[in-house]
């Protein structure tokens, strides 16, 4: 099984099985951004989630949250940032966008306040690295000792379909947990075949170990022979890139792939969520990287054929709000001046 649909079945067992947020494809590494890409991340609700929903379904900028905008009275926009001019105003442009911040005009200047407090609302943040193949590991080894050795999660897992032997276990640290995916092979997978619950199950083999996140993390940075290059990563770092990855998983979800434009694309319902199920290649596939007039069976339609609103699906079937009441009355109330 492929990767891309290893991930895609995972994550809609959790999100039937979970509260709280799951999303795909997000920057695990701080002092290196980019060099560790986390498969999957569950963050657990925390004591204020119902107020984030309520706020906007979008990331907040990480600038925008470092600065120094309160919620009482409104502020030149330029005395509030600590950071480059770009990056503050385009911190403000989107934090206006999004309606975490509202702005108003004063003698040509623009001022600024947050519309709500910023809640605590995350709790556990849990990093997935999916291997569904132990026999092609990768840099499975070096990843996961990235991710317990920085602790910028709460927990790290990886997840695989793979018969987990007592020597896999020992090549990876362990605080890391290992969840071994079963699957339902009886399942029907042709796409159009109708919903099925509960078609994966899993298993846990051994629980993860809680990884220290308030203390200083190590981040390995490059391996040579005898000796690896590290950072450490100081726990104020640390605080303000797991508050990062929390906004980004929180706007970004997993519903992220596409529906291809190809006659061999049917929906493929797994737990409630609507996967691009490939005919053709008898498997869920990935229209961005997979699919085009370079694949053989490729059958062009004017439009995709699954026309389901995936972002309707999120709002369905998590606590994750879509069009937040509080932004759609600001809007309507910038409406009555336009
Ligand atoms: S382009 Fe190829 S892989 Fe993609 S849906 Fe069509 S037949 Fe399947």
């Amino acid at each position: 099984m492929s990767e891309f649909a290893f991930e895609l079945e995972l994550c809609a067992a959790l999100e039937a099985r979970r509260e709280g947020i799951l999303a795909r494809q997000l920057g695990g590494s701080v002092a290196s951004p980019g060099s560790r890409i986390l498969d999957v991340v569950y963050i657990e609700p925390g004591p204020e989630f119902d107020r984030r929903t309520t706020i906007t379904a979008d990331s907040i900028p990480d600038a925008a949250l470092e600065a120094d905008v309160g919620t009482g009275r409104a502020r030149y926009w330029k005395d509030c940032f600590d950071c480059h001019p770009k990056r503050a105003r385009r911190a403000v442009e989107r934090a206006v966008e999004i309606g975490f911040f509202e702005s108003e005009r004063r003698n040509g200047r623009e001022y600024v306040r947050q519309v709500a407090r910023y809640p605590d609302w995350y709790g556990k943040l849990v990093g997935i690295e999916n291997k569904p193949d132990l026999g092609r590991p990768g840099d499975l080894e070096a990843q996961l000792r990235l991710d317990a050795s920085l602790a910028l999660v709460d927990e790290a897992v990886l997840a695989t379909e793979s018969y987990v032997t007592r020597a896999h276990l020992n090549r990876i640290p362990e605080a890391v947990g290992v969840w071994r995916v079963h699957r339902d092979e009886t399942a029907p997978t042709g796409g159009d075949t109708g919903p099925v619950d509960d078609a994966i199950e899993i298993e846990v083999i051994r629980d993860p170990a809680p990884l220290p996140n308030m203390t200083a993390g190590i981040e390995p940075l490059e391996y040579h022979p005898g000796r690896t290059d590290i950072a450490v990563v100081s726990p104020e770092r640390k605080a303000r890139a797991r508050r990062r990855l929390a906004e980004r998983a929180y706007g970004k979800g997993w519903r992220t792939y596409e529906f291809p434009a190809c006659a061999a694309c049917a929906p493929l319902e797994r737990d409630g969520a609507t996967l691009p199920h490939c005919r053709w290649a008898d498997r869920v596939v990935d229209a961005s990287s997979e699919c085009g007039p370079a694949c053989p069976g490729y059958e062009p339609v004017e439009e995709p054929t699954i026309r389901v609103d995936l972002e309707a699906e999120r709002d369905e079937r998590t606590a994750w709000v879509a069009d937040p009441a509080g932004k759609r009355r600001r809007q309507s109330g910038l409406d009555r001046f336009s």
